[in-house]
């Protein structure tokens, strides 16, 4: 199999239980599968959420708090907890993991972006493993805007995914992919394993559906999907209860949903 740079994102709901407890079985599992492909010659960037989750969690705070203040000191507690975890879990496969906490910034000023892929670059061409998640702690703009640029951690990994020039970007939520009605409503809807071009119509089908937790949903995976998509990138949504899905992915098995990137597109 080709070698390839691949940029995973796995949500809240797939790394958490319901009171923001670890999932240690899930994230021991995507430590696993991510390090496999990474000794196989790949170069493997893993986007998480969950730190404001594990925060919460961890501070025994009973809810996820509506003060900002509080959000991004939960952030803090939980983004140390989840790096303790990744370091270990990764460890024990005898990877190293390297923490990138971004801000919407470091994105749009040119310098700062250029030196965010440098730092990328050293970190891949090394052999370690960028985890990489917002810098909600910091981020007061992201956490609570209405006009957010990546709060859901959705757009952020695409962006981080073109800025890494990756081949592909996997997004592991709590839903199997894209279906063509609302799961939760309509019993019978089915799965979409293949979209060619992201129309609005599409969206609209996404706008009625999402996963259950974490602050993003089917609309902001579809509109992350067509950015990178636009940059040449083979884009997946599947469900992250079973990491192994990425071996599967790669080994070109129809699982959940497959975005076409745009170049590859017939006419
Ligand atoms: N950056 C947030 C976190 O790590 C993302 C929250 C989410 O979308 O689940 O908690």
């Amino acid at each position: 199999m080709e070698k390839q740079r691949i940029v995973v994102k796995v949500g809240t709901s797939t790394l958490t239980g319901e009171n923001g407890a670890p999932n240690f079985r899930t994230i021991d599992k995507l430590a696993q599968v991510l390090s496999s492909l990474h000794n196989d010659g790949n170069q493997v960037v893993l986007v998480s959420s969950g730190a404001i989750a594990v925060g919460v969690n961890k501070m025994h705070l009973p809810v996820k708090p509506q003060d900002v203040c509080m959000k991004q000191a939960a952030a803090a507690v939980g983004q140390c907890e989840l790096m303790h975890i990744y370091d270990k879990c990764f460890g024990e496969y005898a990877n190293i993991v390297g923490q990138i906490l971004l801000t919407a910034e470091d994105i749009a000023v040119k310098e700062k972006r250029c030196n965010l892929k440098n730092t990328f670059e050293a970190l891949l061409e090394n052999g370690m493993i960028p985890i990489v998640n917002e810098n909600d702690s910091v981020s007061h703009a992201e956490i609570e805007s209405e006009k957010k640029i990546f709060g859901d951690n959705d757009m952020l990994s695409a962006i981080v995914a073109k800025l890494c020039e990756a081949d592909r970007w996997i997004i592991l939520s709590d839903i199997e992919g894209l279906y063509n009605g609302n799961p939760k409503e309509e019993p019978e809807v089915e799965l979409i394993h293949t979209v060619g071009q992201i129309t609005e119509e599409l969206k609209q089908l996404a706008a009625g559906s999402g996963s259950n937790r974490g602050t993003g949903g089917m609309i902001t995976k579809l509109e992350a999907a067509e950015y990178a998509t636009l940059y040449g990138m083979e884009v997946h949504i599947a469900h992250g209860n079973d990491p192994e899905n990425i071996y599967r992915i790669m080994e070109g098995e129809a699982v959940g949903t497959r975005f076409i990137p745009v170049n590859n597109q017939p006419g």
